[in-house]
């Protein structure tokens, strides 16, 4: 059984109060590691740390290469054991074997994107009045608050420790209390590579004590949060005290819109991709599926036929195609869900239950399932399930697809399926989400800005956009001619 500690100033540390949390492998049940549980207490002293280091400039006046070298040993370190990292996502998040391998390799491929960006050219000069000359650089925003959830662990964790480090913050990092596990082999290696102790430091613990002090704490000048949209709200508020800055990436309910004309067997395959992959634990995930009317029920007829295919079983399986959700509470809550699209009046086309046959019965396994008949005024087509539960739609035309899309509080993605190229784009450019595919789902790329409209979030995370949420802006006015204004003649 591991032991798992918090990384506080350059040590390894158990929570002040001595309090452990048991971690559980979603595939069975079985507790994998007693993780520290860290409350306000430990959250205040890592933040105290974070902010003595961020002043005394020992990261942020290293000159840009000097981080990037860091941070390419980081990349080197995870890459050498990506192996052993991809296995332990698994046995801690329960996704697919397959699946963590990605996750780790798009993990060091973040590391060595942003350690490039630092030394490439930056900054602005004006033409202005002579003889002034006026510049713009960028900064490190100081100590950054760093919270995630649990269906990514390391790489949405990455998606923020790389940019935030490279532009010379300190941090505070604390990954979802369930799936602490990967994280801290990545702290391990920040260690090992010697970044300067109190730079990055990690705290485990719950949401509402950790957290919450993080988004309060006027030592931090930046809070960025991947997680629900509830929980971003509230850190919002929690973040008012001192004006923080804030990036939300937050929760979706993406439409994946598939027109007549479209290749049907790619639209099929990727209807499958955009709400199976990782158990449709995905913030992007196409979760409602937008189909045009005349080809509605052979669509949906291949569709279910395919998703009853789907080898749903244990992560560390090779032959598993869906592996088990995160927990029971999450389990508990998409089965609800699904109970709730019954009552609604939906049409359960397949799946809809909990797997417990074949050594499955201690795990956390959920059927794929699919609703038809669906109204848009049903929670099961509003409300983020965050499972692998399909909401299909159907549509008369192009105006009405956009109508429909559109239809939430959500803005976080979307994909269209059409052989005519002008419809594709006429219809990417009406929807009012920041992540778009066209006869795709799901690719994501670390040169490309992540996040979403409307209550999918605030700002956006990779490429230079999610660089520049972690620095701020100064301009420098110089005068090239010393001498008084003579405004005053006294
Ligand atoms: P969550 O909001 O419950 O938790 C996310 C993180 O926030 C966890 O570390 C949690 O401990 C912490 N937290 C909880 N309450 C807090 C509080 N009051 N103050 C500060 N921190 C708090 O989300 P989850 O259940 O872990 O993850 C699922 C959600 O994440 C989904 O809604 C999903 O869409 C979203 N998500 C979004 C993106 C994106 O890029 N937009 C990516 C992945 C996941």
């Amino acid at each position: 059984m591991m032991h798992l500690k918090m990384y506080i100033n350059g040590e390894w540390v158990d929570a002040a109060s001595k309090k452990t949390r048991e971690i559980v492998n979603p595939a069975n049940g079985e507790i994998i590691a007693l993780a520290a549980e860290g409350d306000v207490e430990d959250a205040r002293h890592a933040i105290q740390v974070a902010r003595q280091a961020f002043d005394s400039g020992v990261w942020s006046e290293q000159p840009p290469a000097e981080r990037a070298r860091y941070l390419f040993a980081i990349a080197d370190k995870l890459e050498e054991r990506a192996e052993e990292i991809g296995r332990l996502e698994t046995l801690d998040n329960g996704k697919p074997l397959r699946e963590t391998a990605f996750d780790v390799a798009d993990a060091v491929a973040c590391f060595r994107y942003y350690a490039g960006l630092v030394t490439k050219p930056d900054g602005q000069t004006y033409h202005v009045a002579d003889p002034m000359q006026a510049l713009v650089i960028r900064e490190p925003v100081g100590v950054c608050g760093l919270i995630v959830p649990w269906n990514y662990p390391l790489l949405m964790g990455v998606w923020k420790i790389a940019p935030a480090l490279a532009a010379g913050n300190t941090i505070v990092f604390k990954p979802s209390e369930i799936t602490p596990v990967t994280t801290i082999k990545l702290f391990e290696i920040i260690d090992e590579v010697g970044i300067p102790k109190g730079v990055a430091n990690m705290v485990l613990g719950a949401g509402a004590t950790v957290g919450n002090e993080l988004a309060e704490s006027h030592l931090v000048d930046k809070i960025s949060f991947t997680g629900g949209t509830v929980t971003g709200r509230s850190i919002m508020k929690a973040a008012a005290g001192n004006i923080k800055k804030i990036s939300l990436e937050l929760g979706g309910k993406s439409p994946n819109i598939v027109f007549a004309d479209a290749d049907f067997e790619t639209a099929v395959d990727y209807a499958l991709f955009a709400i199976f992959a990782n158990q449709g634990q995905v913030c992007a995930a196409g979760s409602r599926l937008l189909l045009e009317d005349s080809i509605h029920d052979r669509f949906v007829e291949r569709l279910v036929e395919r998703a009853k295919n789907i080898r749903v079983g244990a992560g560390d399986d090779p032959s598993t195609e869906m592996g088990p959700l995160v927990s029971q509470a999450h389990m508990e809550k998409v089965l609800h869900y699904i109970e709730l699209g019954k009552a609604e009046g939906a049409r359960l086309m397949c799946g809809g239950n909990r797997i417990t046959d074949n050594g499955r019965e201690k795990g956390y396994y959920v059927e794929p399932t699919i609703f038809t008949d669906t109204t848009p005024s049903m929670k099961i087509v509003q409300e983020e399930i965050f499972g692998p539960v399909l909401a299909i739609q159907r549509f008369q035309d192009e105006a009405d697809a956009i109508r429909i899309a559109n239809d939430t509080v959500y803005g976080l993605a979307g994909g269209v399926f059409t052989q005519d190229g002008a419809k594709a784009m006429r219809v990417v450019k009406k929807l009012r989400a920041g992540i778009t595919w066209i006869n795709c789902y799901h690719p994501t790329y670390n040169e490309a800005p992540w996040g979403g409209y409307k209550q999918s979030g605030i700002g956006r995370g990779l490429g230079t956009f999610g660089f520049d949420e972690f620095t701020e802006v100064k301009q420098i006015n110089i005068n090239l001619q010393v001498q008084p204004t003579g405004w005053f003649e006294n």
